[in-house]
């Protein structure tokens, strides 16, 4: 590894622990991935538990999500390459599996998208300044077959100006992205915070109606 690829293989390891101190990498859940200065991509590798990552977890793909160094990428790598080929401003792209987000986007069974209205954090986003506002997060269906969620994705990602950086995989999890880890860091931790919240509204209004 090279002493740049040794610097983001550790910052990665270190966001695990975050993240996974959180609550929001169970089991070998999620992935994380930062773009490197020659276009490839460092990436968590497939079955990892994100929490408890070492260097050896770390492995490099190509743009197109092939393995540059004979390690077994996830099958979610493909949509981490779809962000990067989408945004350029994209370098770093985090992927969270929460209580919250999975049974909230289960509830919103048919719908396209997670409505979240009203909020303080949806500051996160680029180019919100105020909590008076609507934010429709995209949501598709899950499935085993990655080519086709990104086939589900490309359409909504794109005709999105300006992009927001998230959307979400119903019953699975949440992928947000920035042009830093520690953004990409930040929005999880404020998509996270605003699913969990607009999931407990969710519940209150059904125990009120
Ligand atoms: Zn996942």
């Amino acid at each position: 590894m090279s002493p740049h690829a040794t610097q983001v293989a550790d910052m990665l390891i270190a966001i695990g622990r975050r993240i996974d101190a959180r609550g929001h990498a169970p089991a070998t859940g999620g992935n994380y991935s930062v773009r490197l200065d020659d276009g490839s991509i460092a990436i968590t590798i497939s079955g990892s538990h994100k929490g408890r990552l070492t260097r050896d977890d770390i492995m490099r793909v190509s743009a197109a999500g092939d393995a540059l160094d004979g390690k077994k990428p996830s099958a979610e790598t493909l949509l981490h390459c779809l962000i990067y080929a989408i945004d350029p401003g994209a370098g770093a792209v985090l992927h969270t599996h929460s209580i919250a987000g999975t049974v909230l986007s289960r509830a919103l069974a048919g719908q396209d998208h997670i409505g979240l209205e009203g909020y303080e954090l949806l500051k996160i986003f680029p180019g919100i300044d105020t909590h008076a506002t609507r934010v429709e997060l995209p949501l598709v269906d899950n499935s085993q077959d990655m080519p086709a969620v990104a086939d589900q994705l490309r359409p909504l990602l794109t005709a999105q100006s300006p992009l927001l950086p998230a959307f979400y995989i119903r019953g699975h999890g949440l992928y947000t992205w920035g042009p830093t880890a520690e953004a990409a860091e930040h929005r999880v931790e404020a998509c996270e915070f605003l699913l969990s919240c607009a999931w407990e509204e969710c519940k209150l209004a059904g125990a009120t109606r």
